[in-house]
């Protein structure tokens, strides 16, 4: 399907900034009617032959550049519970990767330009969420040393003291990336999410932006989601055991229960840059403008600024000092 301006014909999308659809051609917001078809390899709008690949929910065309829904991965098993739509548009999201790299003053020039940005694309990443039931067990043998002098005496005196926990928690929505392309690191550094803006899913929002289908079945990630929630009950069991000055653990163990688990999309920039032979890759989080990724330093501009602050050479850039020496002599 493709979502069609009702005034124009022209294919709308979904505008984070006004967070309606808009139709870029008459500036029509929710004038939209869907059309096309249900085909996976026609394109909506054109009725050329499109590739869904294996986990593309939504995709631009690229003979007419109108973007289309695929259907039928949008619907039955693989219809998301949710969503968060995207908040940032494609501008407000240089605009936060501009702040936060103009500090870095060995950036290179081409970093934010015009030419390097176009391949940037807003995806909507497949999560699972989670939810657990923990309980924690702990016991342990706790000291409490004191220390105090009188006389010509120095005195220790440790106390010894039995320790137990037993703790119920529950997790709610721990998310976890269902796409095998995405680095799971990265994805988990682009939390937290904001989920009070969870909607409930409709196709309208894929509009504009290139969606992926869950990779895989919930119980293929649910280790990594056991993993944080463990590593959350151990966290909440060491708080309440405070104040010791040694402790000896005896038992320590949690024990996860299934609950329920839901299949959502969170919006993500992703941001391609080719800079000397080498790619760099940054991430802003569509919602809360979170970033991840690593300014690549330009020698050119490593230089310049050492030139200016005079400081000519140092380690790290002794590649290029031949090629400085020879124009300084
Ligand atoms: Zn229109
Ligand atoms: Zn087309």
């Amino acid at each position: 399907m493709n979502f069609q301006c009702k005034n124009c014909g022209g294919n709308m999308i979904f505008a984070p900034a006004r967070q309606k659809m808009y139709c870029p051609y008459c500036e029509g917001e929710d004038t939209e009617t869907v059309a096309g078809n249900d085909s996976l390899t026609v394109c909506a709008s054109c009725g050329a032959e499109v590739d869904p690949g294996e986990y593309k929910s939504s995709d631009k065309c690229p003979y007419c550049g109108n973007f289309l829904v695929f259907n039928k991965r949008v619907e039955g098993e693989y219809k998301p519970d949710s969503i968060i739509p995207f908040k940032l548009d494609k501008d407000m999201a240089v605009a936060a990767m501009d702040k936060e790299f103009k500090k870095r003053l060995f950036a290179p020039i081409s970093f934010l330009s015009e030419k390097s940005l176009e391949g940037m694309k807003g995806a909507y990443v497949p999560f699972f969420l989670y939810d657990y039931l923990a309980e924690s067990e702990f016991s342990g043998e706790g000291t409490k040393v004191k220390r105090w002098s009188s006389g010509n005496y120095d005195y220790t005196e440790t106390s010894y003291y039995s320790v137990e926990r037993v703790m119920h928690a529950s997790f709610d929505n721990i998310p976890v990336d269902a796409s095998f392309e995405m680095d799971d690191y990265t994805m988990d550094l682009m939390e937290p999410y904001d989920y009070s803006d969870l909607m409930s899913f409709d196709p309208k929002y894929l509009s504009g932006f290139f969606g992926e289908i869950y990779n895989d079945t919930a119980d293929k990630f649910a280790d990594r989601a056991k993993k944080k929630a463990a590593d959350s009950a151990e966290i909440l069991m060491k708080k309440s055991i405070s104040g010791y000055n040694s402790m000896k653990t005896l038992v320590d163990k949690t024990t996860l229960t299934d609950q329920k688990i839901d299949y959502a999309l969170f919006p993500v920039w992703i941001y391609k840059y080719h800079f000397r032979g080498k790619d760099y890759n940054y991430y802003v989080n569509g919602q809360t403008g979170k970033i991840i990724g690593k300014t690549p330093v330009s020698v050119l501009k490593v230089i310049i600024y050492s030139i200016f602050s005079g400081l000519l050479f140092y380690g790290g850039i002794e590649g290029l000092l031949g090629i400085i020496t020879g124009v300084f002599r």
